[in-house]
């Protein structure tokens, strides 16, 4: 394989996607030498064929809001490979999803998902729908006219799809509801449902709890055991960042930082656990934004339009969205002596900032080992699910625990470098890789 060339092709072929190229092309320069040794792999086409999504569905949804008026948004499901299992992965609802957006997702998911160990192919989906400032009433609508086209698309055993920015446990409910409804089937074909209808203990957490767990397993090989004495910087106040924010306090770390897109906070005394509660209840019971922190609590600095990164850290865990910390931003974190990043959000740090931190080998966990555990806890979701039983938040903790060790091991089998260092996006690359590379192989041309 020549990355170059394959890079250009996707580039001719499918222009104006930058997102899905950048994506491509860190994983193509990682597994290269792996992939050149197999020259069966070349003799399939497996590159073109593991790059490209298998199949994207787009659609047109007309919905009516509380006015009256009549509004229009394109949606997308990209089933991206299901070599070794069902198509899975979340629905983003943001301003500015495109098919470059998720397509870049759906190809990390991919790789992400073969990590876990647990059987998943790779998919995304999701709509330029808005849904800040939008009532429940206009949530609920939208979603169900959404599924009104997709349902035909997915189900338990072919695609199971589940949250991402946009979509929490209220809009994956509705579109759940209206699943089920068009289906006439009751066997949990979206993954974050609410707890009475078949959700798992722990998946709200799991994005967050795993990139901590992720994050201690990287730092045990340096030593050290818990977050005392650490100051974090964590970027974004959705899903992912509260629950990391949660475990960073639990384990004694002191969180600093949290962030909208319309800026951050610095708290020089730290986010405790009240103060977290009182951010969990401002986003998801009032839908509010981060600068109300700010003035609630005295002495915190609040930065219109700003990114957290300048303010001095020793682990950063940027959970908001990608490209959010560009290769500036990376150099003073390490100059700040920031000593780890380990990424909440899918392809937060930009490719220079990703060179930043190799160079300066500090420990590095790219997004699609780092916060595999929401898709984790997803995959057991759908375990108990097929079994009609739920297990207890200890059980499902520790499996969530194990599975994040396991990732890491692989990051550290396929990563470690001639002088001890774990370059841990070539790690979670090839090792994503090489089994669905594998999979792919033994099925045949399909
Ligand atoms: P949420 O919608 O719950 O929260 C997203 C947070 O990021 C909000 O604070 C939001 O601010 C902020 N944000 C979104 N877009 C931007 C932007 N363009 N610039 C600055 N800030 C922004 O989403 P999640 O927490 O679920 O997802 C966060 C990241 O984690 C995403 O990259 C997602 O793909 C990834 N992820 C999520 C998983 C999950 O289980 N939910 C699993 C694995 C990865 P605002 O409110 O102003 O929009």
């Amino acid at each position: 394989m020549n990355v170059e060339q394959v890079i250009d092709n996707l580039k001719k072929r499918f222009p104006n996607e930058s997102e899905y190229h950048q994506a491509v092309e860190e994983v193509l320069h990682s597994i290269k030498e792996v992939y050149n040794a197999h020259p069966e792999f070349d003799k399939q086409n497996i590159i073109e064929r593991i790059c490209i999504p298998e199949r994207i569905f787009t659609f047109r949804i007309s919905w009516v809001d509380d006015k009256g008026n009549v509004q229009v948004n394109m949606a997308y499901r990209i089933q991206h490979n299901n070599a070794i299992g069902p198509y899975k992965g979340g629905m983003r609802f943001h301003a500015s999803v495109c098919p470059s957006i998720l397509k870049f997702l759906a190809f990390e998911q991919t790789f992400k998902n073969a990590l876990t160990t647990l059987p998943m192919g790779g998919a995304k989906g999701g709509s330029d729908f808005n849904p800040k400032g939008k009532s429940n009433a206009e949530v609920m609508r939208f979603c169900q006219a959404f599924m009104v086209e997709l349902w035909h698309h997915i189900g338990p055993n072919t695609d199971i799809p589940a949250g991402d920015i946009g979509v929490g446990g209220r809009e994956v409910a509705y579109m759940y509801g209206m699943y089920k409804k068009l289906a006439r089937e009751n066997t949990g074909t979206f993954t974050g449902k609410g707890i009475e209808f078949g959700g798992s203990l722990i998946r709200p957490e799991a994005t967050g709890y795993g990139n901590i767990y992720f994050l201690m397993n990287m730092l045990k090989r340096k030593g050290i055991t818990d977050l005392k004495g650490q100051v974090v910087a964590i970027s974004g106040s959705g899903n992912v960042a509260t629950y990391t924010a949660e475990k960073v306090i639990e384990l004694g770390g002191k969180v600093i930082t949290m962030s909208d897109s319309n800026g951050y906070i610095f708290d020089p005394n730290g986010i405790d656990s009240e103060k977290l509660a009182y951010i969990l209840d401002l986003k998801n019971l009032y839908r509010g934004r981060i600068k109300e922190y700010a003035d609630k609590y005295p002495g915190v600095k609040y930065v219109e339009g700003g990114r957290p990164w300048a303010e001095k850290c020793t682990i950063a865990l940027p959970s908001a969205t990608q490209n959010e910390l560009n290769g500036d931003d990376a150099a003073i974190l390490v100059k700040n002596g920031c000593m780890a990043v380990s990424e909440g959000a899918n392809m937060p740090s930009t490719p220079e900032a990703v060179e930043v931190f190799l160079k300066n080998k500090i420990l590095y966990g790219p997004g699609k080992a780092a916060n595999a555990g929401g898709v984790s806890v997803s995959g057991l979701e759908m375990s108990q699910n097929s079994l009609r039983y739920s297990w207890s938040k200890e059980e499902v903790d520790a499996k969530l625990k194990d599975i994040m060790s396991a990732i890491h091991e692989s990051c550290v089998k396929y990563g470690t470098e001639a002088d001890g260092f774990v370059n841990y996006v070539n790690g979670a690359n090839i090792a994503g890789f090489m089994k669905v590379a594998k999979a792919m192989m033994a099925q045949g041309v399909l």
